[in-house]
């Protein structure tokens, strides 16, 4: 990044200093120019008022017109000296373009000069002014023409440096100055790059992007972005930690009640009754560890689906009547009525998932129930959401219990989850489920009143 940021700030300063070279040598040239035009033009002006004294000194003289100045410009005095060290030409032209006299070129002829441009215009409009290429390399003519009378034209030329003359001869000066221009840029960009990168170069060292301060305004949110995922990592990785050390102190205790009945009846010290219920203790342990091992492979399993489900069209009233008839003879076990009551709800969802929750939810209001107690379990629709509400008339749960009986492993009562046979894992698969679904769940309840699960799934889970 830094070497990128540095090769373009000195791509942007050569081509500015380029840019620069170029500009300053057309303005100082057009300056240049307007100069020489200038200093032919006061040179004509002067000359102009020497011929018209002549003339006039001549005209008084000889009592001749305008006509016999014609004749005179032969004889035209010019302050020679003065005009060659100026490296001056001045050329008079009569009307039709003779020329009469020329200061370069005394007694050649140098044809007709009617048709040349700067003439005309003086002929025409009093003055005219033209640069034509020299045949000297790097040089140019300037021409300036004055017109001194209706019949006559008094030009001057200068020869000077054409633009590429002008270059060409500050060249070296320009080369050098470019490069020192340069150098400069380099110790510039060099410090400036430092500095541009420094603030990112500062956040890259620190591994918590603790405050972000310093930091560019821009890179702001995409530092909060990396927080949130540094936080949710940690996050993530203590709550597997939490788990992992949960799963172990969970099996741990029916294999260590599995292993003390074991080692009770190789010593010889079960005989009878004892080992009849040695052996069933044994029995529940191994059923609860299997347990525990299915719930946790399933939350496992979960974890890893997340949101690739099997969606189909699923009728929930149906799935929910086939479940409360599986758990049917389980309630009459615990004394507890069983309902349900539905109308026909489709809705896109995962059919073994689905299963999964209303066994849970159902189980759970069977085992948490009082004798005599009663479930209901009802499938509806409410605002245009499909509603499944699993309620009971059982023990209730504390409101300081309700917002975590959703974690994996906590349970109100241990003793009485772990005799019903309950792992603590139950309703995090719901949450799991409920999760990959986009369902809602409402919870409602009282200590020693009952407890209401609403599972709420959104409008685009509803099918057809
Ligand atoms: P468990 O296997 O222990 O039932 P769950 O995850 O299913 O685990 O439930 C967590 C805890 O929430 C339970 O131990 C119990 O204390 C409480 N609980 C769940 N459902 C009900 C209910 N219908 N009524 C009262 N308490 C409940």
């Amino acid at each position: 990044m830094r070497r990128r940021i540095y090769i373009q700030l000195m791509a942007v300063s050569g081509v500015a200093i380029y840019a620069t070279l170029l500009l300053v040598t057309a303005v100082y040239y057009e300056v240049f120019e307007r100069q020489v035009f200038e200093d032919l033009k006061t040179c004509t002006g002067f000359l102009a008022g020497l011929w018209t004294q002549e003339a006039d000194g001549r005209g008084n003289g000889e009592g001749t017109g305008g006509s016999s100045g014609l004749k005179d410009a032969g004889n035209f005095i010019l302050p020679e000296q003065a005009i060659r060290g100026q490296g001056l030409r001045i050329t008079l032209i009569v009307r039709g373009g003779e020329v009469v006299f020329d200061s370069a070129a005394q007694g050649e002829d140098l044809g007709n000069h009617g048709d040349r441009a700067e003439v005309m215009d003086a002929f025409a409009r009093g003055e005219g002014k033209i640069v034509r290429n020299s045949p000297t390399f790097h040089k140019n003519t300037f021409y300036y023409a004055l017109r001194l009378n209706p019949d006559m034209v008094l030009r001057a030329a200068k020869e000077a440096d054409s633009i590429l003359g002008v270059f060409t001869g500050v060249l070296p000066m320009v080369l050098f100055l470019s490069l020192l221009l340069f150098a400069l840029c380099m110790l510039l960009a060099h410090i400036l790059t430092r500095r541009l990168v420094a603030p990112i170069e500062r956040l890259a060292g620190e591994a918590e992007f603790a405050g972000g301060e310093g930091a560019y305004r821009e890179i702001r949110p995409f530092l909060q972005t990396i927080r949130k995922q540094h936080e949710d990592i940690l996050q993530s990785a203590r709550m597997r930690q939490e788990f992992t050390a949960n799963v172990s102190h969970e099996l741990k205790t029916p294999l260590a009640s599995i292993q003390g009945y074991a080692e009770l009846i190789e010593n010889g010290m079960a005989e009878g009754e004892d080992a009849k219920r040695f052996a069933g203790e044994i029995g529940r342990s191994s059923k609860r560890l299997l347990a525990l091992i299915n719930d946790i492979l399933r939350l496992s399993e979960l974890d890893v689906q997340k949101g690739n489900l099997e969606r189909e069209p699923v009728e929930l009233s149906d799935l929910a009547k086939t479940c409360v008839d599986m758990l049917w003879f389980n309630a009459k076990k615990h004394g507890v009525k069983l309902r349900f009551s539905g109308e026909e709800c489709v809705i896109l969802a995962d059919r073994g998932m689905m299963e999964e929750l209303l066994f849970n939810l159902v189980d759970n209001a069977i085992r948490y129930n009082k004798s005599g107690g009663q479930v209901a379990v009802r499938v509806g629709e409410e605002n245009g959401q499909v509603c499944l509400i699993v309620e009971d008339t059982g023990i209730g749960i504390a409101q300081e219990h309700q917002e975590r009986i959703f974690e994996r492993f906590y349970r109100v009562d241990k003793s009485r989850s772990k005799s019903t046979g309950g792992t603590g894992l139950g309703l995090a698969i719901v949450r799991h489920i409920a999760l990959c679904h986009n369902a809602r769940i409402q919870l409602v309840s009282r200590p020693g009143e009952g407890t209401r699960i609403c599972v709420v799934f959104g409008e685009q889970a509803k099918w057809g």
